[in-house]
């Protein structure tokens, strides 16, 4: 007896904006085809899990999600399993090992064959029982959807990438409607010592900047005010497919994009230091809508371990590059990722980045404690003993430099109290505890992942209001605000309460 077609669909997005990108995407395409997405997902026939690989701890997490939704459909709450994403396109068939009861695969450079995985009814490239579709990079992705790949080169010497041919213009967004990811390339064509991402994602292939535009305008038109560019090495943009003016060229079109709009706040998102010019810190420094912000991973600050993890940066170019950075763009909000506990990382070396983010002052700094992952240079490295940090030292040393930072974030939200500034909050919600307060952000809070600011105004102010606030305080990370002047709503569209 044939089963009835699925109908309904749960989906689980995990790790990155990157991904979170490609499940709007997929979200929209089983939308158009049919399916009523459901978020409870005992009303769900079928679920789909978009994974992340990047680290141990999130290909832990990924698997844990996909062994429970086997549980249920085991029980038979669920019939349909259908897993995504980095983890798929890093382990293929082992995942079938490490979670049998998956149904149906799909990697990253085949999104668009979610519709086939979900409805379990088309043949798939796979030679065994269970039907995936992982391309083994984006030049055979492009190749078996017909696209001429003939004169492209994988890396993109002199310009001739294939670039990013994937289309993000139809999303179902996961995030509220006044901000969104914009992604402008995949991939990257740096070598980090400890990062699996190029063998997941491949080379860089840049977005081509027409595309960028449309999307930027259709994503303005749709009630974002808030554009993050995302991608691995934003400061790359274009230089794989021959964008002529590259990262400039995109911001300064972008900044056009929301002039147009009424103005916006366009993020610069994973940029990275060894090649941003004077030319890019000019262009952050006048151009209105670029926010004074940038998301900068520098992974560390001793000469020693940049060399060891292949950053292709020293630190002198790093003190220079943030010195040029805080002298050329007033105001600028600067956050930065890094690894303690790489490799060879002596005392010495953690010294040094100690001293580093001392000097520095960064507005905002996430830090991860290395973690070695097969296939990459760095792993090797770390088999050898004379090599390897112990997870005490690791521990140690990560708490010393989050209390080092909490102290610098907690003198730095007083200060900004102590003077009374005055900022735009664009606001986000309410406030979890107190329906008094609404939560927000000022310029220098990225969405996701810095601090907030809570502001003095009735929890029923639509969601995506600029309000001219000014700081009377601040808990910890957070700032308090009370308004300056009248709400300025900010999303065109009709609010809906
Ligand atoms: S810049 Fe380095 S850490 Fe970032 S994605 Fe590329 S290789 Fe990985």
């Amino acid at each position: 007896m044939t089963e009835p077609p699925i109908e309904t669909v749960a989906f689980v997005s995990l790790g990155c904006p990157k991904n979170l990108v490609d499940s709007e995407a997929m979200l929209a395409d089983l939308a158009s085809a049919g399916y009523r997405l459901v978020s409870d997902h005992d009303e769900a026939d079928a679920v789909v899990v978009n994974t992340c690989g990047f680290l141990e701890a999130s290909k832990e997490e990924s698997l844990e999600v996909i062994r429970e939704a086997i549980v249920r459909k085991e029980s038979g709450d669920l019939r349909r399993v259908v897993v995504a994403g980095c983890l798929v396109q890093r382990h293929r068939a082992k995942m079938l090992e490490w979670a049998p009861g998956i149904d149906a695969m799909v990697g990253v450079f085949d999104r668009d064959r979610i519709r086939a995985a979900v409805s379990g009814t088309e043949p798939s490239d796979s030679p065994g029982e269970t039907p995936w579709w992982i391309s083994a990079n984006a030049m055979v992705a492009a190749k078996s959807r017909g696209r001429d790949t003939v004169n492209l080169t994988v890396q993109g010497a002199d310009g001739r990438g294939l670039g990013y041919f994937e289309d993000d213009g139809e999303r179902m967004r996961l995030t509220p409607r006044h901000w969104a990811y914009l992604r402008v390339s995949e991939g990257c064509n740096q070598n980090c010592a400890f990062c699996t991402i190029p063998s997941i994602r491949g080379k860089m292939r840049s977005k081509p900047l027409d595309k960028i535009i449309s999307e930027a305008e259709s994503l303005m038109a749709s009630g974002a005010f808030e554009l993050n560019l995302i991608g691995q090495d934003t400061t790359s943009y274009g230089m794989d497919i021959g964008e002529d003016g590259g990262l400039v060229a995109m911001l300064t079109a972008l900044d056009g994009v929301a002039a147009g709009n009424g103005g916006g706040w366009i993020r610069l998102m994973y940029a990275y230091p060894s090649n941003f010019t004077d030319e890019m810190i000019d262009a952050m420094a006048s151009l209105p809508n670029i926010v004074k912000y940038i998301d900068m991973p520098l992974q560390h600050a001793s000469d020693k371990m940049l060399t060891a993890m292949r950053r292709n940066v020293s630190a002198t170019h790093q003190n220079d590059l943030v010195q040029r950075l805080r002298d050329r763009i007033p105001g600028l909000a600067l956050r930065t990722t890094l690894i303690t506990g790489f490799p060879g990382e002596t005392d010495e070396d953690h010294a040094a980045m100690l001293q580093f983010i001392e000097d520095v002052q960064f507005d905002a700094l996430g830090v991860f404690k290395y973690s070695p992952e097969a296939g990459t240079v760095a792993g090797t490295m770390d088999t050898d003993p004379a090599l390897h940090v112990p997870d005490e030292v690791k521990i140690e040393r990560e708490r010393e430099i989050m209390l080092l930072q909490q102290e610098i974030a907690f003198e730095n939200a007083s200060y900004v109290a102590e003077q009374g500034s005055v900022f735009d909050v664009l606001l986000d919600g309410p406030h979890e505890t107190n329906n008094g307060y609404m939560c927000g952000r000022c310029y220098h809070q990225a969405p996701e992942v810095d601090s907030r600011t809570i502001v003095e105004v009735s929890a029923s102010t639509p969601p995506g209001s600029l309000v001219r606030c000014k700081i009377i305080g601040s808990d910890s990370y957070d700032l308090l605000a009370r308004p300056e002047a009248d709400l300025e709503r900010r999303v065109s569209l009709p609010i809906s309460s």
